[in-house]
């Protein structure tokens, strides 16, 4: 593709990363299903492993088709580099990475997807790595959780089970001051909604699993950097900044300049960490990208016609969509995702845990999954599923109390998921 003018959005979701294959002009980016790529000769395959050319040396590291899609979602995002991992749980690893080391901490905040809340409540302490969950809301006490071992704030734009959204920019603020990143999930909003690097995030992480592919085929992660921090600013991030004895010494900042958190999780990350997406899942995604932005249009126009019918049910206690008016999050809409509030938001039954149980087991539109943003529409109850191992306290925060159900609005016929939810109340 040659052209000289800024592309916009939609373009890049359908060309970035990827131009028609000079061997044989496929259209498509092919599944380069192959483990290990010839070097031209030995002074070749030297300098690839110097990092002083940049080629393909073995698809644990690098991957054409993988290549195609780390690019494409790094121009979505607006990043300076990108990589793919094998899910969404894999990229926040990857992220944490290179920052971390043991004894270090990071301020989480306490709505998260669930699966997020025990990987860092409980599985990264095996790394030596802690977290300090905090209400993002509450801007003082995010301040005064940061400590000297403190690396990262991590949270979501549109917090999973939804409803909620990050004042990112705020937080950016707060990172900024004190010398360290802030990592953003971007999974359910998706670079069409938000993007997080103009709010001031330092990485975006994705489970490529759900809108970026759409369908429901994939399970991958990406994680996107803005190229912007400064690592060599504090001697906080040695890792970066400094001799690394994991790659013969390299210092990767300034070395590689703003590619050096991204050559860092290739060289070192996805090298000794193996958390690797594989071709044929990259291709599905990059399918699945090209329709990002029209099915992100049809999702947030059905969530939105769907909770203002819910909010409206008397079966029904509360929505909490931030498109909704009655949201406390609405102000942040038109700064944080002027295109909307998504489509993933949570609805509270005034019949309890037993009317939640009778409405899942009664939608037939709906599928009962633990999966979001599919062209389907999904239900799940959190409590009882996706948020079982948090204790009640940990799933009220959430968003996940024993009487709330959450939903995934798919791009369906909108009076068709109405009706069915319609049927389902009845029988509550
Ligand atoms: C699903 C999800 C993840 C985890 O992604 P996987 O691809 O399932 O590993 C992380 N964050 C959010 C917001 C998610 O929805």
């Amino acid at each position: 593709m040659t052209t000289n003018r800024q592309l916009a959005f939609d373009t890049l979701a359908i060309h970035a990363g990827a131009a028609p294959a000079p061997e044989n002009g496929a259209r498509q980016v092919p599944i380069y299903q192959t483990t290990a790529y010839v070097f031209r000769d030995a002074d070749h395959a030297a300098k690839l492993f110097n990092l002083q050319e940049v080629g393909y040396i073995y698809s644990r590291l690098t991957n054409p088709t993988v290549s195609a899609l780390a690019n494409r979602v790094c121009a979505l995002e607006g990043g300076a580099g990108a990589i793919c991992c094998s899910s969404g749980h894999a990229a926040q690893i990857m992220a944490l990475f290179p920052l971390m080391a043991p004894g270090r901490n990071i301020i989480a905040s306490t709505r998260l997807y669930g699966g997020t809340i025990t990987q860092f409540s409980q599985t990264i302490k095996r790394f030596g790595w802690t977290a300090k969950f905090v209400d993002l809301d509450d801007l003082n006490a995010v301040k005064s959780a940061i400590d000297d071992d403190t690396r990262a704030i991590f949270c979501e734009t549109i917090a999973n089970p939804g409803g909620y959204i990050t004042d990112l920019d705020a937080i950016a603020a707060i990172a900024d001051r004190a010398g360290i990143p802030l990592i953003v999930d971007n999974t359910t909003a998706t670079p069409y909604l938000c993007r997080p690097i103009e709010h001031g995030a330092t990485l975006v992480v994705h489970s490529a699993t759900k809108y970026l592919t759409g369908n429901g085929t994939v399970t991958g992660g990406v994680v996107v950097d803005s190229g912007k921090f400064n690592w060599s600013a504090s001697d906080k991030f040695p890792s970066l900044s400094q001799p690394e004895p994991a790659y013969h010494g390299l210092v990767f900042h300034p070395t590689l300049g703003n590619m050096a958190f991204t050559f860092h999780s290739i060289a070192i990350g996805l090298r000794d960490l193996g958390m690797t997406m594989n071709p044929q899942g990259a291709h599905y995604t990059l399918m699945g990208v090209e329709t990002l932005s029209l099915r992100m249009q049809r999702h947030v126009e059905n969530a939105t016609k769907v909770a203002k019918w819910l909010e409206k049910h008397p079966k029904v206690s509360a929505v909490t969509y931030a498109g909704l008016a009655s949201s406390p999050y609405a102000n942040r809409v038109p700064k944080i995702t002027p295109k909307g509030a998504g489509a993933l938001f949570t609805f509270t039954l005034k019949g309890g845990y037993d009317a939640c149980v009778k409405l899942i087991d009664s939608l037939q539109l709906f599928s009962h999954v633990a999966n979001l943003g599919d062209t389907r529409s999904l239900v799940i109850h959190s409590a009882s599923t996706t948020h079982r191992q948090l204790s009640p306290e940990q799933q009220t925060k959430a968003g996940a109390a024993p009487d709330v159900v959450r939903v995934s609005i798919g791009i369906e016929d909108v009076n068709d998921i109405i009706a069915d939810l319609e049927q389902a109340l009845a029988k509550v």
